[in-house]
């Protein structure tokens, strides 16, 4: 369709229409791209024709709404072809499930005593839809909910929640593009590993505790510098850890000392990344002890660091059906239409019908 600027009528239907068709995964992203320039777009007759249904039914709506004679109206009835769709309920059951275990490990991190009051947070991913879901800003623990949790897409844009997501999200966002293996992020200001970053010292290697984790000392970041502190803070966090990690395989060291700030941590599921969060700082506080009671307390060989760290990652479970099967980190609607695979059911997942009396 020919999208002229000058039509406003026409430049918000091409708008839904385009959306209904797939071709963008929200209404915003259509805005973005259809507007202000002129653009054509050639939906597919099979996706375009279930959004002629869709119209179909909002006007049988539109056109019954207050009138108490009006007849019930049922969906199927009038756009048949929902009954083919898979059930909304499974997607949201997905997001569901990924806000509990995120609630959970954030739950974890005030139990271990690394968090205290609202700092911290913890995140994870559906790679799957490209969602993620993230602890809301200032809500005390005891009082979150699942419903509390903020779902966002992979640019920060938020799909479900009525709360602010923590402020740390960039960081989280960055984290997860950078590594695609990766399914949950956790951030503490917990006590000794912090006390490294704020002396702006990795952690090193002194004990198979340690080995058992991280492959090598713990990372510290480079600081930041005055103009990545003064614009995009959070987002330059998360550069600056993707920087650290450049030669470095992200699950070998599941976590980076950000230098004057404290830990971020990461794993292939939320739980594994409080868990993470967890071990970093038993670890933290170890090697502080250590080298308080011996300050030339050396690293343990290389052997012996390569022996502990494989042998444990071997005998971890892979308990994340999500991320199983990892996936480029591209909306799934763009990468079904870059594949030509873009069929109905797949973008009216997304669409929530009203209630239908
Ligand atoms: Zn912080």
């Amino acid at each position: 369709m020919l999208v002229p600027q000058a039509d406003v009528t026409s430049l918000g239907s091409a708008i839904f229409a385009a959306l209904a068709a797939g071709a963008f995964r929200t209404i915003e992203d259509a805005q973005t791209a259809l507007c202000p320039e002129y653009r054509v777009v050639e939906p597919e007759p099979e996706a375009a024709r279930v959004y002629e249904d869709l119209y179909a039914l909002y006007r049988e709506l539109y056109f019954a709404f207050g009138k108490p004679d009006a007849p019930a109206v049922e969906v199927g009835k009038i756009c048949p072809r929902s009954a083919a769709w898979p059930p909304l309920q499974e997607e949201l059951h997905e997001t569901t499930d990924l806000r509990e275990e995120v609630l959970a490990a954030n739950l974890e991190l005030v139990r271990r005593g690394l968090v205290l009051y609202t700092f911290g947070n913890a995140s994870g991913i559906a790679r799957d839809e490209s969602l993620v879901v993230i602890k809301p800003s200032g809500v005390p623990y005891e009082k979150m909910k699942p419903e509390d949790l903020v779902v966002t897409d992979i640019d920060g844009k938020i799909i479900e929640g009525t709360l602010r997501p923590s402020s740390d999200l960039p960081t989280h966002l960055i984290l997860y593009r950078a590594f695609p293996g990766i399914g949950g992020v956790a951030h503490t200001h917990s006590r000794h590993a912090t006390a490294w970053a704020q002396a702006q010292k990795e952690i090193p290697c002194l004990g198979t505790t340690h080995a058992d984790y991280f492959h090598g000392p713990v990372p510290l970041t480079k600081p930041l510098t005055p103009k990545e502190i003064r614009s995009g803070y959070e987002v330059n966090t998360g550069h600056a850890i993707v920087r650290r990690f450049k030669n470095q395989q992200p699950l070998h060291s599941p976590g980076v000392l950000v230098a004057g700030h404290g830990p971020f941590c990461w794993g292939t599921t939320p739980a594994d990344a409080a868990h993470t969060a967890v071990i970093l700082e038993e670890i933290a506080a170890m090697a502080l002890e250590t080298i308080t009671a011996n300050p030339k307390a050396i690293s343990i060989s290389k052997h012996l660091q390569k022996k502990h760290f494989f042998a444990n990652m071997a005998a971890r479970p892979i308990t994340d059906r999500r991320n199983r099967d990892l996936l480029p980190v591209v909306p799934k609607s763009l990468r079904a239409r870059a594949e030509g695979k873009c069929t109905a059911s797949k973008i009216f997942l997304r669409t929530r019908l009203p209630d239908v009396p």
